[in-house]
């Protein structure tokens, strides 16, 4: 069983919101007007932290890294700087308490081996 709780990212209100693929016609918050969500996701299951980058290779759809919210400004430089093709969800996640995790969305066909090497070159 997972329970989920939505808040805004921006300033922490609690909100009943969309689920997170319907982010286009999602309300701005009441309170501070950002569409940026956290995701909280409550889990009896033991889930292992994950305080580093994660990739999830999907085929025709693309691939997707999951990140620390506090790593993702680096990680998008890095993208830019290497001339990567990538978007961003404006929803992070957060498991069991654990810190925020934000999603980089990749193109199909994207170099995802190259890409995880680039970033964890760096510090
Ligand atoms: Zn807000």
């Amino acid at each position: 069983m997972a329970s989920t709780r939505v808040t805004c990212q921006a300033c922490g209100l609690v909100l009943n919101d969309s689920p997170p693929d319907q982010l286009s016609n999602r309300p701005p918050c009441p309170r501070c007007g950002s569409t940026q969500r956290v995701f909280e996701i409550q889990v009896e299951e033991k889930i292992v932290a994950t305080d580093h980058v994660r990739i999830a290779v999907s085929g025709s759809v693309g691939s997707y890294l999951t990140v620390p919210v506090d790593r993702l400004h680096k990680i998008q430089q890095i993208l830019n700087r290497h001339g990567h093709e990538y978007w961003t969800d404006a929803t992070s996640f957060s498991i069991n308490n654990q810190p925020p995790v934000a999603i980089i969305n990749l193109p199909p066909g994207s170099d995802v081996l190259a890409i995880e090497r680039l970033i964890e070159q760096e510090p």
